[in-house]
């Protein structure tokens, strides 16, 4: 349905949702957990699923919709695993195969909010196990959920010149 078509429904629904048939039908119709229950299950579907993507690709495209989507974006951006993300896409785009928002969080998922090589609790950050500057590419046997200390201390160095380094 083409979006206007959707305003104009939803304007339309607006009305007759005055209406005191309205109010009648409201009443018989199925309570909200069914309709819900029932809007996920059609969502999971492949139709469902297509639909939504080109519903989604459409809103995107109006300036109402760019707006809100630039605002989440904004917000996710600001949290702990938002920032580690949009640090990590900096990053990663020097290094070689791509580095997807889904594998960070499978990174800082798996980490469990510990650095990795300290295993103290603090916001993480994606870490390049082989150093991007040494030819570390973006593979997820490269990467690491690390700790800001432990990431910019470790810098451009391999785990074991950085270990020796601490040590010495
Ligand atoms: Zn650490």
């Amino acid at each position: 349905m083409p979006l206007k078509d959707i305003e104009a429904r939803r304007a339309y629904d607006r009305e007759r949702g005055k209406l005191p048939h309205r109010r009648a039908y409201d009443r018989n119709r199925p309570n909200k957990a069914e309709r819900l229950a029932y809007v996920r299950e059609w969502r999971a579907s492949e139709r469902g699923k297509a639909w939504e993507l080109e519903f989604r690709r459409k809103y995107r495209a109006t300036p109402k919709g760019k707006e809100v989507e630039q605002a989440a974006a904004r917000k996710w951006y600001a949290t702990p695993h938002g920032h580690a993300v949009r640090r990590a896409e900096g990053h990663a785009r020097r290094a070689a195969g791509e580095l997807t928002a889904e594998d960070v969080m499978r990174l800082l998922d798996e980490a469990g909010g510990r650095c990795v090589y300290c295993g103290r609790e603090a916001p993480l950050e994606i870490e390049h196990i082989l150093p991007v500057a040494r030819g570390g590419t973006n593979a997820m046997s490269n990467l690491a959920a690390a700790c800001r200390s432990c990431n910019s201390s470790k810098g451009a160095k391999t785990v074991d010149e950085w270990r020796k380094r601490e040590a010495a």
